[in-house]
């Protein structure tokens, strides 16, 4: 660098430019910097590098501060912004350079829809995509992939398939490899396993182990354990290695389905066959695995000999094990090590206070409430939503979100209960601790998200036709008994996808064997 400072290169951008690439190349921006700021002139490709250079290095205030100063900016420019913006989770930074462009090309709309994506927006990434459409826009193989995954966040099918036909049509299936597995995810996650098994055949003549990965998941998250398992004996058979994604979905499918020892056969294949290091997620499958089968010594064993320090989800998985198990104390250290790790969190708290509330203590019950308020905790409210003619109708805890719906789901979810109750329904009143009269905790119980949303389905959805239910957190005892019986006496089939996972209900069962 001396050399060149001496120098007349030092005038030469060429050179000057490539030295910055090189400093950014070698993680040293600070010196990267220094010499852009030396540089008797810059050009575009100048900024651009040091813009990009930042991004990277997540130094999103430096960033912002360079595409300020920018004396001129170019297409490049604003797409590095948009899509560092969106990565770094400042989606709305994002959208006000992208609302600010005069001019916008296919990465311009890629960006802003995966940030979207990325950002927990799938609704507003799947509008942009229509418009970008709309507009004559043809997107490329990374904006299909992005819209996919937003379809498969909101859990709706209809927009999936019109994509597949898309994609199909433009022959992209087979020229990215990449969008096989996007699919199979997508339809594994609007509840349609079957598409997704159909998508994973058309390909087998050149599948990957992302294709597989992907298929294997989307099993555990039915529920489908053995045939996960079948899934991956094939892999094995046609000699295609294994990753730590390919054990986490076999991991996961083995919790989904109860399958302990097979569960814990598989976390000691993918280390002593195949080598495979396994990540915390991979060690708070297994301790989530062995604690729900009621072995809570030997999942404690796990997290004492595991090299990494136990996180928030490891507690939880603790928590509600001992909770199932009813091993109090434990549950209350697992909690107070959770709410440690996660002071925001307010299931743990919840958790927290149901066992004291358990345990009767409710003097403590209301020491929790007072912390989390405190704390500033917010619960997240209970949300589900449906579709229903082309439209999502969202219903929160509570109450019905679109007021005009509110007396006639109210009145349907009376009746509901009605018939119901004199079929033998007793609401399961064992997870509302709070220290409330009965009859108030019965109508908690009934306000609960998923139960509006099903009320509404009934009269809207046609007979014969599944009632497809997605909801943000995980479904509670209740509800599972309450969705079970609908769907024996309104001889209705209904889907309902929670926080973790896919139940199945029909006849007056779940797929989930209860397990979840
Ligand atoms: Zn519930
Ligand atoms: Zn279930």
């Amino acid at each position: 660098m001396g050399f060149i400072l001496k120098t007349h290169l030092w005038n030469d951008p060429f050179v000057t430019n490539s030295l910055v690439r090189m400093c950014l190349e070698l993680g040293m921006v600070e010196l990267a910097r220094s010499v852009f700021d030396k540089m008797p002139t810059r050009d575009l490709i100048s900024w651009n590098s040091l813009l990009s250079g930042y991004l990277k290095a997540g130094q999103i205030d430096m960033a912002r501060e360079v595409f300020e100063r920018m004396p001129q900016r170019d297409l490049v420019s604003c797409n590095t912004m948009i899509d560092g913006y969106g990565k770094h989770g400042f989606c709305e930074l994002a959208e006000e350079v992208f609302m600010d462009m005069g001019v916008r090309d296919v990465v311009t709309w890629t960006s802003m829809i995966s940030a979207f994506v990325l950002n927990h927006q799938p609704k507003k990434g799947l509008c942009l995509f229509r418009e970008m459409l709309s507009l004559g826009v043809r997107p490329d193989a990374p904006a299909v992939v992005s819209v996919l995954s937003a379809i498969a966040d909101l859990g709706f099918v209809e927009e999936g398939k019109w994509i597949h036909d898309y994609i199909v049509c433009n022959k992209m299936l087979h020229s990215y490899s990449f969008i096989g597995s996007a699919l199979i995810n997508m339809y594994a996650k609007c509840g349609q396993i079957e598409n997704a098994y159909d998508v994973f055949r058309s390909i087998c003549h050149r599948r990957n182990v992302g294709d597989w990965n992907s298929m294997i998941s989307g099993l555990a998250l039915h529920g489908l354990a053995r045939e996960a398992i079948e899934l991956f004996q094939e892999m094995e058979r046609e000699k295609l290695k294994p990753d730590d994604i390919t054990f986490l979905g076999l991991l996961n499918a083995c919790n989904h389905g109860g399958l302990k020892d097979e569960g814990q056969l598989y976390f000691e294949t993918m280390q002593m066959k195949y080598k495979i290091v396994p990540k915390i997620q991979h060690y708070g499958c297994i301790v989530d695995l062995l604690g729900r089968s009621g072995c809570l010594e030997q999942a404690l064993e796990v997290i004492h000999d595991m090299p990494f320090e136990p996180d928030v989800l490891i507690w939880k998985a603790i928590l509600s094990a001992s909770m199932k198990h009813n091993d109090v104390v434990l549950g209350h250290t697992a909690a107070l090590r959770a709410i440690e790790l996660a002071p925001q969190d307010s299931s743990c708290y919840v958790l927290l206070s149901n066992i004291f509330a358990k345990m009767g203590r409710w003097n403590e019950v209301n020491e929790v409430r007072l912390m989390m308020r405190k704390r500033g905790v917010r619960k997240i409210p209970g949300c589900s939503s449906i579709l229903v003619d082309g439209k999502v109708h969202q219903f929160l805890v509570g109450k019905a979100l679109n007021e005009g719906y509110n007396q006639s789901v109210l009145l349907k979810l009376e009746e509901v209960v009605y018939k119901l109750k004199s079929e033998g329904y007793e609401p399961d009143l064992d997870e509302v601790f709070l220290d409330i009269e009965e009859c108030e905790k019965e109508s908690q119980l009934i306000l609960h998200s998923e139960k509006l949303a099903l009320a509404f389905a009934l009269s809207s959805v046609p007979e014969g036709v599944p009632i497809h239910i997605v909801k943000n957190l995980r479904i509670c005892c209740d509800c599972h008994t309450f969705m079970q019986l609908v769907s024996k006496i309104y001889k209705r089939q209904i889907i309902v996808r929670d926080q973790n996972r896919f139940h199945h209900f029909s006849k007056g069962s779940c797929s989930c064997r209860n397990y979840w």
